[in-house]
């Protein structure tokens, strides 16, 4: 059946403004609505959304307006026969720019200034502190879009990049490539060490306690992709003792993270509510996909990002 209504479910609230967002679709040849729980779908009606409801599965196709879509189960769709889109291949510019601008403060202690400035304290850092990025070598793991747009940048700034991913197939910038079998050896000389992987099975817990081991006693962890990559409390563990030098994080096991975590208070960490994608023009990034894939399925080509 042919699309006749597209539903933005409210949840996407979360993360853009729903009235742009039902603008961004103007011109749609379908019918463009907000909806909110109480609403009953059928295969007519498209679905985008922030979060997953049991409701969906009647509709036609589920868009999720995130890039991880961990908390959507795709085996229900796929038992279910309804399309489950993703908006991966949105974020590189933003989450990219994100892990650079990580990266600039971690090496010339930008985010130590300012918590000095708070305190009207002109301060002055251990000679040996700040570095130039610059010649420094970045691990990324995951090499997608956001991965790869963050090794782009990191070259761009004279970095020397390798990566991990799960093909040996070689990307721009990026040096050497390593299996995630070999993620150890991947990191151990680095100074940065990017996670830009989804959260799967084989990616939970990927971040423990061996591999902080392996990393350098100088070396920052970034992670602007999911919180459970991370075992928190080996990393927290790692940045009390001086296993790292410190990290960047976007996400968190928790969310919003705590009060109580240590990582509010540690100044070696730079801690970010989780708006890595954040910016004045999402909305419209997503809205640009999603009208793609209204258009494939009214022709009956197959849809981008579908992840089931
Ligand atoms: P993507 O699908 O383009 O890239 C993910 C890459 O990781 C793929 O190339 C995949 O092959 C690779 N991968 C999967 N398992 C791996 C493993 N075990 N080892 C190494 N590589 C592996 O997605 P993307 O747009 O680049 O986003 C990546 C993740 O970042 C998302 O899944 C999401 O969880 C997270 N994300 C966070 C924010 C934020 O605001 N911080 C925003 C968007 C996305």
């Amino acid at each position: 059946a042919s699309l006749e209504r597209l539903c933005l479910h409210e949840s996407v609230g979360t993360k853009i403004p729903q009235a742009a967002f039902v603008d961004a679709f103007d011109g749609l040849d379908v019918r463009v609505e907000l909806v909110g729980d109480e609403e009953s779908y059928d295969p007519t009606d498209a679905v985008a959304s922030f979060e997953p409801r049991p409701e969906f599965l009647e509709a036609g196709w589920v868009h999720c307006i995130r890039a991880g879509y961990d908390a959507f189960d795709t085996d229900a769709y796929e038992a279910a026969g309804v399309a489950l889109t993703n908006s991966s291949g949105i974020h590189g510019e933003t989450v990219g720019e994100l892990a650079v601008g990580y990266m600039l403060s971690l090496a010339r202690l930008l985010h130590v200034y300012r918590d000095r400035q708070r305190e009207r304290e002109w301060h002055d850092p251990a000679y040996e502190r700040p570095f130039t990025l610059s010649g420094e070598r970045l691990c990324v793991v995951g090499l997608g879009t956001i991965g790869t747009a963050i090794a782009e940048r990191a070259d761009a700034l004279g970095m020397e990049v390798v990566g991990v991913r799960r093909s040996e197939e070689s990307v721009p910038s990026v040096s050497r490539i390593y299996d995630p079998s070999a993620l150890e050896d991947a990191v151990a000389d680095a100074r940065f060490v990017a996670l830009a992987a989804p959260h799967t099975p084989e990616t939970e817990g990927m971040v423990d306690a061996e591999m902080l081991d392996a990393m350098r006693t100088d070396a920052y962890l970034i992670n602007v992709a999911r919180g459970p990559l991370v075992d928190e409390e080996s990393l927290i563990e790692a940045l009390e003792e001086g296993t790292i030098a410190g990290a960047a994080l976007d996400v968190f096991e928790t969310e919003p993270l705590p009060p109580s975590s240590p990582l509010w208070d540690l100044e070696n960490v730079i801690v970010t509510p989780h708006r890595g994608s954040a910016t004045n023009r999402y909305h419209l990034d997503i809205a640009e996909l999603v009208r793609e894939n209204v258009r494939r399925y009214q022709v009956g080509e197959s849809l981008l990002n579908r992840v089931a």
